[in-house]
């Protein structure tokens, strides 16, 4: 079954998936307040955009807003359960939380799935 902690947990071990990007980014993550948000699981909004169970995270850009003349902050969302429901070690936990860190940062970048394939960030 699915390897589970608490939030606090999950928030150190995403904190330090963020620990693992290059200092020279983070900076740059920093100076533009991208926010790192943990939800238990997609909501109701999240699923009407098409984010189901399947997903472990996405990352929401100021531009992602059609219909709101107000500008939503940058943020990377991790969908708690939905990795968790994939590792059953610590371990495998860890490991899925760098990736799913690293690919949605890498999406913040402006890289796209072809980009994130070729240099590997993706595994
Ligand atoms: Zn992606």
């Amino acid at each position: 079954m699915a390897y589970q902690v608490s939030t606090d947990e999950f928030e150190r071990i995403a904190a330090d998936a963020l620990e693992s990007i290059p200092p020279a980014l983070r900076a740059r993550m920093d100076a533009d307040n991208l926010l790192i948000t943990i939800q238990p699981e997609a909501t109701d909004d999240d699923r009407a955009r098409g984010i189901n169970e399947r997903v472990l995270g996405y990352f929401q850009g100021a531009n992602d807003s059609t219909f709101s003349p107000s500008v939503y902050p940058k943020r990377i969302v991790l969908l708690q359960h939905n990795i968790e429901r994939w590792c059953w070690t610590r371990e495998q936990l860890v490991d899925q939380v760098h990736d799913t860190v690293l690919h949605e940062v890498a999406h913040y970048f402006g890289m796209n799935h072809q980009d994130i394939e070729t240099t590997r960030l993706h595994h």
